[in-house]
């Protein structure tokens, strides 16, 4: 846990959220301020900053989020209607919690942001 971290203090239980889901590596919780219907964070429960702090070690964790992820878009009914999982990773990228996180986005009318 690290000091001072808001998603440690989630996981720990000394700040209330919207838990979702929790095991010893993983825990998920509504994001405080949804931008879309469907608005979840996805976190590891051991503070890693964001993706540049991952190590090798990491790897199957991070494959771990990604697939509980996609558990719990099957369980707010989202699964097969689509989704979207974002990771900031940096000012640059737009993350402003430093503690890395998916974002699972679903429920509204979500654009292309490729082309
Ligand atoms: P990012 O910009 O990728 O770092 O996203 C951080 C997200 O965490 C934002 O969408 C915030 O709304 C969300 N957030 C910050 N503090 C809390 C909190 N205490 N509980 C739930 N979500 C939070
Ligand atoms: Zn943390």
């Amino acid at each position: 846990m690290q000091d001072g971290c808001v998603f440690c203090r989630i996981i720990a239980g000394k700040v209330s959220a919207k838990i979702v889901y929790q095991d010893d590596e993983i825990t998920a919780f509504w994001d405080q301020r949804p931008a879309t219907k469907v608005h979840i964070l996805i976190v590891p429960n051991r503070h890693i900053a964001s993706v540049n702090e991952a190590n090798e070690e990491d790897a199957a964790l991070l494959g771990r989020l990604m697939l509980k992820a996609r558990e719990i878009a099957a369980e707010h009914g989202v699964r097969d209607t689509g989704y979207r999982l974002i990771v900031n990773v940096g000012k640059g990228g737009g993350q402003t919690v430093y503690h890395l996180h998916l974002h699972l986005f679903a429920g509204s009318n979500l654009p292309t942001i490729h082309r």
